[in-house]
């Protein structure tokens, strides 16, 4: 019933227009024009159905009428009837026109939207694509110096704690040759994944380039953020790469921490050179300014 609500409604109206008609159709000349009302309503529906459907209920009254009321029968000739009939399909005719050229204004709406929605889609894409890392999804090296630019701003003025920490792959270049480019990509994705998991949402993880990455490090003393470091060097030599015949891969890491005024290419210089230290000294370990601690490392993969 519900689909059929509108058409029932319509009839409803007829009803009530020819009772009135009726009543006082015989006495007020031209009345029954008003049934061209629900021609001009219907258009609302912005339903060529329904017009249809209009048009022929205010004929069928119309005609109705001229049966039922003699007074009315008797005031309208030929030509009357000719008008009037002429005029009931002529404004219905006209209500098509303007339904159509309404359909054709509402699809180039749509197609303005969709082409609107699109280029969204396609803004979204390619700051995507500048934003991130297409092989590790991390962010890439330009996202990672602006947001050094901010942070290190930051503290300068608020004096905020931060650290950087330089992450390198250790004898990345042998697993390449020993087990192929491919894997060697494998390798790279999961340390990411590796990372981005292991930091907080207000830390940022990015990929410097090759097999080396940076984190910047906020909120944290510089205990916390070595520890954290530590963790993340202890659970890189833990995971077993199936690809790499079940065997490990560690990671060196040289960490800095920001001072006020220290400038970001310092900061940067100084965690490069901790990750110095740390592979000079035999490679997995976190370097900072708190020292080194060497790990108790697991079977590690020499393929150098
Ligand atoms: P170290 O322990 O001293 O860091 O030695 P390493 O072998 O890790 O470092 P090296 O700089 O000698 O080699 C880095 C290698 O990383 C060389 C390069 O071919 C490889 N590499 C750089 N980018 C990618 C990449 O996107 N995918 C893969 N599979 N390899 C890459
Ligand atoms: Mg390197
Ligand atoms: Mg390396």
């Amino acid at each position: 019933m519900k689909q059929y609500f509108d058409f029932v409604l319509i009839t409803m109206g007829y009803v009530f227009a020819l009772v009135i008609m009726f009543a006082f159709g015989k006495d007020i000349q031209g009345l029954y024009m008003s049934l061209e009302i629900p021609i001009i309503v219907s258009l609302f529906y912005f339903s060529k159905r329904r017009l249809l459907f209009v048009m022929l209920l205010t004929l069928g009254s119309y005609f109705a009428l001229l049966a039922c009321v003699d007074t009315l029968r008797d005031q309208v000739n030929r030509y009357d009837l000719i008008a009037v009939t002429g005029m009931i399909i002529g404004s219905g005719v006209i209500g098509l026109a303007i339904l159509k050229r309404g359909n054709e204004l509402q699809q180039s709406l749509e197609r303005a939207v969709s082409s609107e929605i699109d280029a969204f889609v396609d803004s979204v894409a390619t700051q995507n694509a500048s934003k991130y890392d297409h092989l590790t999804n991390l962010y890439n090296h330009i996202t990672y110096q602006e947001y050094l630019t901010a942070l290190t701003g930051q503290h300068d003025a608020y004096d905020m704690p931060l650290q950087l920490a330089a992450l390198d792959i250790d004898n990345f270049k042998g697993i390449n040759d020993r087990f192929g480019h491919h894997v060697g990509d494998i390798v790279l994705q999961e340390t990411a994944l590796l990372l981005k998991s292991s930091i907080s949402s207000e830390d940022v993880a990015a990929r410097y380039g090759g097999e080396e990455f940076v984190l910047l490090l906020t909120g944290k003393t510089i205990k916390q953020s070595h520890e954290l470091l530590e963790q993340i060097r202890e659970r890189l030599a833990s995971t077993v790469f199936p690809e790499l015949d079940h065997q490990s891969v560690t990671i060196s890491i040289g960490m800095a921490d920001y001072t006020k005024g220290l400038g970001k290419e310092t900061l940067f210089k100084q965690a490069d050179g901790y990750l110095y230290e740390a592979k000079r000294a035999g490679k997995n370990q976190v370097v900072s300014p708190l020292g080194r601690r060497v790990s108790s490392a697991p079977e590690i993969i020499q393929c150098s």
